[in-house]
Formats: structure tokens, sequence, C-alpha cells
């Protein structure tokens, strides 16, 4: 690499680290994985030492990568809350080892110990004491200044607020929530329909990192204390001996710390904590190497991110190889087909994989993957485990290449790959995996305009049995949908009305809801006008469509194939039969009955949601507004109303209720 390309690599690595650091430390929401972020930090590095010229202290391998959020008090933190040296290789720790040696020599020290430890995976806190009592506490940010986090760290059970010896003393720890702790609150956060956590350390950072202490109470997090920052009158010789002393001080201190001698010793107690990494109760991120005399420690010093007397030692991403039993097809909601790879199952990074998704055509060609093949699968942290590598020294010839159907392995319609997509797609309208998604299309605003029948209820129905094709939305009966669960018989009517109303639809309406790809209500208005019936729609031609002005050749070769399929020609004559309209009507009269009008919706409505209501406002002319005021035409109220229903009140605005508002709009 030259110098000019140096130059413009170390500036992109720069701009993508500021970027990720930003989403890691600051929103506590990651974009990518930490062995990703890693290994471009790794690369930046190299870079910056190959090319001192561009060093810079902003790089973020020379300082550390947080800042306090806004609304926090700041802490100045009088001993610097630093960052570690990560290392990714033996090597290097027997390089670090080698270093600590020759400045041990140079300063007539002899038999230098170590402390490893586990690297807790949470974030960084510094705990001030005062006379034994707990006064303040704060996160690392960028190292110097902090975010005060007192009241927060108040609520954490395993920080004591008062300590043994009535001293002052500033300790150093990592906030956490652990593995199981962790797993039932995204449970319970599921339950409740939540965001879920990525990881167990976001989850840390977000929580400590609340305006709100009490929201903090609510969430398990723990702490381990790992080294004394600053203590008044009293000193200590060694790391060990202060880790010993904390603990007898009614700190929980890092549990795994596993004294050393020599580099043998090191490298069996790396091996150690990445061999029961698994089953300790907290996620860690690696294994810290420490050297043990603190007066030693004083003289290697420290540079302005790291100290000089530690590193990080971090796991690579577990690898296991195993075989590719076969390679099936999944096809999702929206009809794309994903290759499966059924796996012989084999334990990675703590979990059994027995399969993992291929993704698209091109992963699979670019990995050269093939039924009978042996592979490597890697898994990093959360992350999902990946087939990284085929291992094609292990080929016998029996192997077998496999390509993403061309017809639906569900349904058997056609499945075609766009240019420019990578996913192969089911086309059939009747397709079962799909049907959920193209029953909601087919009801919905645009296309057939059934009011009522929302996602809930079409769930509801599919999972009664009551519907197993589009078609059957017009056989449903009163019966049916008053069957369904917590919907009154007003709804029932309601819903039954709706759909014997859709059947007048215009043509356009019933050709928007085929979902035809590429083929929305524009394309459908200029189709149902040129054509006039569907049967005259069904028997066009490619040619004679890319006759019309607005129809490409992408879109008229998809309207071709979609009626070239049985179920197509299947589903159009059962809704011919059904009643559903077939004609184009001339333009749709509009219907304009709530012009100039305003309403204000509130309180709960039982047949409507909200928005339905306000929809069906505004299709008919009016319009609506979230406050009263002497303007407001109609107040809509429902259960509970609140305070617009009182304002209506005094202004003497007219009031109606959910019954009224159905006659209005019939
Ligand atoms: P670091 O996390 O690698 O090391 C320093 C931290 O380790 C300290 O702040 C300390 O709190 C913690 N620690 C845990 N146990 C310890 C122990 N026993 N002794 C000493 N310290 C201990 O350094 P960093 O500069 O905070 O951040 C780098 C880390 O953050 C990397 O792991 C990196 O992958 C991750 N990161 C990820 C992304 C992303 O986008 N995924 C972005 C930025 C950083």
């Amino acid at each position: 690499m030259d110098k000019k390309q140096a130059k413009k690599r170390i500036e992109e690595l720069r701009k993508l680290t500021e970027h990720y650091a930003k989403k890691y430390y600051d929103d506590d929401n990651p974009e990518v994985s930490d062995f990703e972020y890693d290994m471009l930090m790794v690369e930046l590095r190299n870079l910056e030492k190959d090319f001192p010229e561009f060093n810079s202290k902003e790089s973020l391998t020379q300082k550390v990568g947080g800042h306090v959020k806004e609304g926090f008090k700041k802490v100045t933190h009088e001993v610097p809350l630093q960052s570690l040296q990560d290392v990714f290789s033996i090597e290097e720790v027997k390089d670090f080892d080698e270093r600590i040696k020759e400045q041990a020599i140079k300063n007539d020290i002899d038999n230098v110990k170590y402390v490893v430890e586990t690297k807790i995976d949470g974030l960084s806190a510094a705990l001030e004491y005062k006379q034994g009592k707990f006064v303040r506490g704060a996160t690392r940010g960028n190292g110097t200044v902090g975010e005060d986090v007192t009241e927060n760290l108040k609520t954490v059970k395993t920080i004591p607020m008062e300590i043994k010896d009535k001293i002052d003393i500033t300790v150093r720890g990592e906030v956490f929530i652990a593995k199981k702790e962790f797993e039932q609150m995204n449970q319970i956060r599921e339950e409740n329909e939540e965001e879920l956590f990525a990881n167990a350390r976001n989850a840390a950072a977000g929580s400590l990192r609340q305006l709100d202490s009490k929201i903090t109470a609510k969430r398990p997090l723990d702490i381990y204390i790992f080294n004394v920052q600053k203590i008044e009158g009293k000193e200590f010789n060694s790391h060990y001996e202060e880790l010993e002393y904390l603990e007898e001080q009614g700190f929980n201190v890092n549990p795994v710390r596993i004294y050393c001698s020599n580099m043998k010793e090191i490298e069996k107690a790396i091996e150690k904590i990445g061999e029961d990494r698994e089953s300790l109760t907290f996620g860690i991120d690696g294994a810290v190497v420490k050297v043990d005399d603190l007066h030693f420690r004083e003289i290697l010093g420290t540079t302005a991110k790291t100290p000089r007397w530690a590193i990080a030692y971090k796991y690579p991403p577990e690898k296991k190889e195993t075989k590719l039993l076969d390679i099936r097809f999944q096809v999702g909601r929206t009809g794309v087909i994903t290759p499966m790879a059924i796996l012989e199952p084999v334990k990675v990074a703590g979990s059994t994989i027995a399969k993992t998704t291929l993704h698209n055509e091109d992963f699979m060609k670019e990995k050269d993957i093939k039924i009978g093949d042996t592979v490597i699968i890697q898994k990093a942290g959360d992350v999902i485990p990946e087939i990284v590598e085929v291992v094609t020294k292990k080929r016998n010839g029996n192997e077998k290449e496999v390509s993403i159907p061309r017809t639906c392995p569900v349904c058997g319609a056609p499945a075609i790959r766009l240019e420019g997509e990578a996913a192969v797609r089911c086309t059939g309208i009747e397709c079962p995996a799909k049907l959920f998604r193209n029953l909601v299309h087919f009801v919905s605003r645009e296309a057939m305009n059934i009011d009522g029948l929302g996602e809930n209820i079409i769930q509801q129905l599919l999972d009664n049995g009551l519907i197993k094709n589009i078609n059957d939305i017009y056989t449903l009966t009163f019966n049916d949908v008053a069957s369904l669960k917590k919907n009154g018989t007003k709804f029932a009517q309601n819903l039954i009305n709706s759909i014997e109303v859709s059947k007048q639809n215009d043509l356009y309406r019933l050709i928007t809801a085929l979902g035809i790809r590429f083929v929305g209500s524009k394309v459908a208005k200029t189709l149902a006008k040129e054509y006039k019936t569907m049967e005259n729609l069904m028997k066009t031609t490619f040619d004679e469509l890319s006759m019309i002005n607005d129809i490409g050749p992408v879109v008229a070769s998809s309207i071709v194939e979609f009626f070239k399929q049985e179920q197509t020609k299947d589903l159009i004559t059962k809704l011919e039969q059904a009643g559903v309209n077939m004609n184009y009507l001339e333009e749709e009269g509009s219907d304009n009955r709530f012009e100039g009008k305003t309403f204000v919706l509130t309180g709960g409505l039982e047949n409507f949601t909200r928005k339905e209501a306000s929809d069906i406002i505004e299709k008919l002319g009016g319009k609506t507004s979230s406050s009263v005021s002497k303007k407001t035409d109609y107040v809509l109220a429902g259960e509970d109303a609140g305070s617009k229903l009182t304002k209506a009140q005094n202004l003497g605005v007219t009031i109606i209720n959910e019954t009224e508002f159905e006659e209005m709009i019939k």
C-alpha cells in the first residue's frame, strides 16, 4: 500500500470506527459485532504503525470511545478510567510478557508475577466512598469525564452503601447483567411486546445510563469490582492483595482471578477461562493479564489510552467442523425462498447448532456449498452461527450441488429472481406460506377496502380454519365472525356488510388486491380503464401491454406471468362466482359528505381503531384534529372519554357516540 492509499484507508477506518463506537458507547445500540469492530481497529492500528506520519490523538486507537450523555451531571475522574490494549493471539501475549520482562531487568525487578482475570462484559463504573460511605458513582465516559449515576448505582443490590473500614476509597468495577437474569428480562420484554435487548452488555449499559433511577431499579444489574483507583491512608504491594482487601470490605469482587508466575501459567489460565466461558454465570469478552506488583506498575506507566502493565486477550470466535446433511427451502411470509443448511448437530460457543441459514443463491455460490460437504461454522458471541468455509479437500465427489428451485416448494407456483434482487420469490397468490400477507393486502384500503378485517381478525379466521384461501372471505357468514373471540354481534354484522359492499368495487380495486408484483393501484387503474373487464385483461399479451403508456417490460412480463398461473385463474373464477364485480365502472363517484367538517376523536371505540375512524372521515372529505376548539364540528366520544369531552361540553360542540357515527357514515 502506498502512502496515498494508506491515508485514504486510515481516514475511512477512523470514520467507520467513530460511527460504530458512537452506536456502541453513546447509544448502547451496536451496529456490528465486537469481532468486526475489533478487526477494523486492528487494521487501523497496524496502518498507523506503518505510517506514523498520519497519527492523530483523535484516532480511537489513542483515546477512549465514549461521551457523556445529555441530562447527566459530569464527574471528573481523579484517576482516569482507562481502556485496555487488546490482543488476539497467544503470540501477542508472549510479546507483552517479553516487553514486561525487559523492563523488569532494566529496573532490577525480579520474579514478575501476573494475575489473569475474566474480562467482564459490561460497562465500567467508579464508586467513591467517603469515611466508608458510598457517596458518588460515575460511568467511564471518555475516561476523564464520566456521567454521574449515583442514584442509579444505589439500586444495584451488590453495591454496599457502607463498607467495613471508615476510609476514603474509590474503586472501579464492571456493571453487568448475568446471563440468566438477562434471558428472563428479555422474555418479559417479549411478553410485553417491548423491544428486546441485543445482548447483556447493551442491556446493562442502557439500564445504568437511565435518567430515571426508578427504571434502573427494575433492571437486574450486578457489579464486579476489579480495582482500587485511589485509597487514603493505606498502601498495597500487589494487585492480588488489593482484591482480597476489597472482598473483606464487602465488595463483590471479580470471582475469577488466577495468579501466574510465568508465560506458561498465563497461557494455561487463558485457556482455562476460555474453556469455562460458557458455564460462567456472567458474560465475558476476554481475559485480562495484569502485572501484579503495584510499584512495578508505576514504573511501567500508561499511554494516553491504556496502561502498559496490562493487556486484554480476546478469544477468537469459535469454529467447528461439521457435515452439511441437506439443504431445505423455507418460504417466508413475503414469498422469499430461503435455503437452510441442515447440519450434523455440533456444539459451538455453548449452543448446539443443527441448522443455519444459507441466505440466498449468491451466498451459496460464493462459498461453493454442496450437500454432503464438510463445512466450518463459526459463532462469535451473540452473533448468529454461520458457515464460513467449505473444507473442499474433504470432498469425495458425491457432493450434490443444489440451487434454489424455480417453483415454490409450498404451492408449486413459479418462483422468480428479479434483476437486482438477491432473493428468489414465490409468485403464487394462493401460496399457504404467503396467505396471511396476501389476505392483509387483499382487504387493505387501497385494494378491496374491507373495513373491520384487520390483521388480528384475519389471524383468528386463519387459526380457526374459517379461511383457507382468499375467496373464502366471500363465504364467511355472520356466525363465523361472531364466533371469534371478543367480537360482538354488531362487529360481525358490520364486517359482513363491508364484505358484501366490496363486491361492488371497481375492477381496479380487484386488480390491486391481487398483489401482482409491480402493480399498485395506479397501474391497476390504467389496466382497468384500458381492458374494461377482467376477462380481457387475463387474455392480454406482453406486446399488447407494452403498448400502454406507463407499463414497461418488467411490469408487462410480471402481469402476463401472473395470469398464466392456474391458481390465479382458479381464484378469479371463484371470486366471480361469489359475485365480485369484474368490470370497469366509470370513475368512482366521490362521496364528500363530511367536506369542511372537523372531527375530534376521544376515548376508546368498540368497532373501529382510531386510525380506521379517521380514515373513514378523511375518505368522506372530513378532517380530524387532536384538540377541541370552537371550530370543531363533532367530537366522537368513545368509552372513558376524558378532558376533550369536558371541553367539548363547555364549548357546546356537538358530541356523537359510536352508533351515531356509524349512522352518519352508512
Ligand atoms: P475494552 O472493553 O476492550 O477494555 C477495557 C474495559 O474492560 C474497561 O473499561 C473495563 O471496564 C473492562 N473490564 C472488564 N473486566 C475487567 C477486568 N477484570 N480488569 C480490567 N478491566 C476490565 O476497551 P474499550 O476501549 O472499552 O472498548 C473496546 C471494546 O468495546 C471491545 O471489546 C470492542 O469490541 C467493543 N466495542 C464494540 C463496538 C461495536 O460496534 N460492536 C464498538 C466499540 C467498541
